[in-house]
């Protein structure tokens, strides 16, 4: 991942006391107790998880999923095949991918970065980055505008690239804030420090896994209005829920 400017200059870190070297597994035991262990994940190319993930941003993962259904039926476009996505007008994407928010922005930003994907690499595909690192490939992908710190952990990490990042959008974001886990800071900065929590043994496979467990949990319990604290498998570890709890026993 590229270094935060937090990061530079910076003396090297202490090690991590057991406490916190327990605390993301401890969470991640916790959810997968309450939720079961989610569903294998089947990766994609990595310019199909990207279309994928720009497409899901602030959207349901079930529109996203008809969105890449629909480009599929009406463009045929899917895996190894994205020309035509690329070469359609953009009010023809706006309105197939209308399902998601944004298509009127989404549909620009995506035929955009496909046709300055084409410009640099000669073709239209991103399986050439699987030669490099992890860091490298993550700068590369966010030179494109539209693609941040959150798009490019998603592609390096769900799609065949499989490499350690997580992904934090706006409820992964939300449920570690509300666990204290981190200082409260933006979510390259917390990707950032979550990624110094996570144990060396957890591979890109069980960091989305875990990714999958905390978009659950914010779905489910952790939801943005109204977390949903006391039949919570976290409450005992978590500040926000507690005063949650007290306050509500407070109440006349
Ligand atoms: S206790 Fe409440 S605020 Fe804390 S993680 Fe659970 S649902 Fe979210």
């Amino acid at each position: 991942m590229p270094p935060t400017p937090e990061d530079q200059d910076q003396p090297a870190l202490p090690p991590l006391t057991p406490e916190q070297a327990d605390k993301l597994p401890h969470i991640h035991r916790l959810l997968l107790g309450y939720y079961g262990q989610p569903p294998a994940h089947i990766p994609s190319d990595p310019l199909t998880q990207l279309i994928h993930s720009l497409l899901a941003a602030r959207t349901k993962a079930l529109a996203a999923q008809q969105a890449m259904r629909e480009l599929h039926r009406l463009l045929n476009a899917g895996p190894n095949n994205w020309e035509p996505l690329r070469d359609a007008s953009t009010e023809d994407i706006a309105r197939i991918i209308a399902i998601v928010t944004f298509p009127e922005q989404k549909a620009p930003r995506l035929k955009l970065i496909l046709q300055q994907i084409t410009a640099r690499v000669g073709s239209l595909t991103l399986d050439f980055l699987a030669r490099y690192r992890t860091d490298k490939i993550r700068s590369w992908l966010e030179q494109f505008e539209g693609i941040g710190p959150q798009i490019s952990a998603a592609v390096v990490n769900l799609s065949t690239l499989r490499r350690r990042a997580l992904a934090i959008d706006a409820n992964h974001l939300r449920v570690v804030q509300r666990l204290c886990i981190t200082p409260r800071a933006d979510a390259a900065t917390t990707e950032h420090r979550l990624m110094r929590l996570v144990p060396e043994t957890w591979d890109a496979a069980i960091l989305a896994d875990h990714h999958t467990l905390i978009q659950l949990h914010a779905h489910t319990l952790c939801t943005f209005t109204e977390p949903n604290c006391a039949p919570c498998p976290l409450l005992k570890l978590c500040p926000t829920g507690q005063r949650n709890q007290a306050d509500l026993h407070l109440t006349p």
